[in-house]
């Protein structure tokens, strides 16, 4: 993987087996705990698309679903 980085460059979701574009920036604990996949990559944040995003938002919904309910 030597992909080269221009500042202007695409930056590709940092889930791994990803190649979309990434979108937004989370905290790399969170999506570490509420998605199941290896991240890429390292530091504080981590760079996901829209569609892990989604996922993401799913995931911290069902678990607000849950703790409602008593688990
Ligand atoms: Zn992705």
């Amino acid at each position: 993987m030597a992909r080269e980085r221009k500042s202007d460059e695409i930056i590709i979701c940092e889930v791994s087996n990803c190649d979309n574009e990434s979108t937004r920036s989370l905290s790399r604990k969170k999506v570490d705990k509420e998605l199941n996949h290896s991240l890429t990559g390292s530091g504080s944040k981590v760079k996901i698309c829209k569609e892990h995003y989604k996922e993401f938002k799913k995931a911290t919904k069902k678990e607000k679903k849950l703790d409602s309910l008593g688990w």
